[in-house]
């Protein structure tokens, strides 16, 4: 049992973020903000994935404009990303928010306005006070504060958590608590050293993600063993696996690594073996088929799709349904017990059966609770 990291609470709209509430998946919109009807076609998709907030770039005044068109549409809390531009968070603040996130490496003095960083965050920490809205420090490693590359040379670890405290520092001397803080790296060793040197030193939650983690089977690997070592750990509240992919693939990814730490029980957890020379069915094809009848059952049921009887009854025992392969045939078991042998051609029609018995089973069992 993983024993997690207890923080304090932020609240982005209604979603409650760490004190050991369930961790929270969230992504963030990938077309121009301006394009209010993609954009509010992409929160729509990432609610019905089971995100629970979004986040969403203002790099301009338009895109801050556009806010205004789209938070009253929104089905999710959004959390304005800002870089740069102290204004903008101001404007997103007016637009009505759920949260900001700022870059405190971007927000530097300027001399046009003869204004310090600290005035600049000052303002823009009063709105988020009396908007009664959390703001997240987003240290990152390609775009740390200039001092702290020239200290350590590179975004060292120990660079990334210095330059979120001396933030939190700057907030927490303005009154001002309501704080959530990332420190992501796209070295995977650095990430997870960041956040545990951070857990250490700050009672705020933590938003976990490997930044630019890339794409494919890389990205799913670095983004994997940095949040998942850090869940592991009991660290993280909430999560962002940001890969060069769609918004699906990353709340996918993301409720994955949730289930397979167990943080998450929602959905099918499916297993299947790897295959061998002992294959007595064509497996692919029928994982396949079972991940297309699985994919959108909510319920927390374990299913295994094995290819022979070497570890099939096995992890029949363990699982709710088992599908075990045997000579062009398949044979059904439900929580170990055999329960029907079906023709190889016939066997997704008998798996649909018991996945049905199954999934009211544990309707009436959650309405019994
Ligand atoms: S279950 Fe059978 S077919 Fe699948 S990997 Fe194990 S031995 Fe091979």
């Amino acid at each position: 049992m993983i024993k997690r990291r207890i923080s304090r609470v932020v609240k982005i709209g209604d979603v409650l973020i760490g004190g050991g509430n369930p961790v929270v998946v969230q992504s963030m919109v990938k077309c121009p903000t301006e394009d209010i009807e993609e954009v509010l076609r992409q929160l729509k998709v990432a609610k019905e994935l089971g995100a629970k907030v979004m986040r969403i770039a203002v790099p301009d005044k338009q895109a801050a404009e556009a806010l205004k068109k789209i938070i009253p549409y929104s089905p999710l809390p959004l959390v304005a990303d800002i870089h740069f531009d102290y204004k903008l968070a101001l404007m997103a603040i007016e637009a009505k928010v759920s949260a900001l996130r700022i870059n405190p490496g971007n927000i530097l003095d300027s001399n046009q306005e003869n204004l310090t960083r600290y005035d600049k965050l000052e303002q823009v920490v009063k709105a988020a006070k009396n908007s009664n809205i959390p703001i997240r420090i987003g240290v990152n490693s390609g775009s740390l504060h200039p001092k702290y590359l020239e200290k350590y040379g590179y975004p060292t670890y120990e660079a990334l958590v210095e330059s979120a405290i001396e933030e939190v520092q700057i907030l927490e001397k303005m009154g001002f608590y309501d704080i959530k803080i990332s420190v992501k790296s796209s070295n995977v060793e650095d990430m997870i050293s960041a956040y545990m040197l951070l857990a250490s030193k700050v009672p705020y939650p933590l938003h976990l993600g490997v930044t630019e983690s890339g794409s494919g089977i890389s990205g799913y690997v670095k983004s994997s063993i940095g949040i998942g070592t850090l869940l592991y750990h009991g660290i993280g509240d909430t999560i962002r696996v940001s890969l060069t992919s769609s918004i699906e693939e990353e709340i996918k990814l993301g409720y994955e690594i949730l289930k397979a730490l167990g943080y998450e029980k929602r959905g099918v957890e499916l297993i299947s073996c790897p295959t061998c020379g002992r294959l007595e069915v064509n497996l692919f094809d029928l994982v396949d088929k079972v991940k297309k009848e699985i994919e959108n059952v909510q319920e927390n049921i374990t299913v295994a799709v094995m290819g022979c009887v070497v570890n099939g009854p096995g992890e029949a025992r363990k699982a709710d349904i088992a599908v075990v392969g045997g000579k062009g045939k398949g044979i059904i078991y439900r929580k170990g017990k055999m329960v029907k042998v079906a023709q190889e051609n016939q066997i997704i029609e008998a798996f649909k059966e018991v996945l049905n018995q199954v999934i009211e089973e544990k309707k009436q069992e959650e309405i019994k609770v």
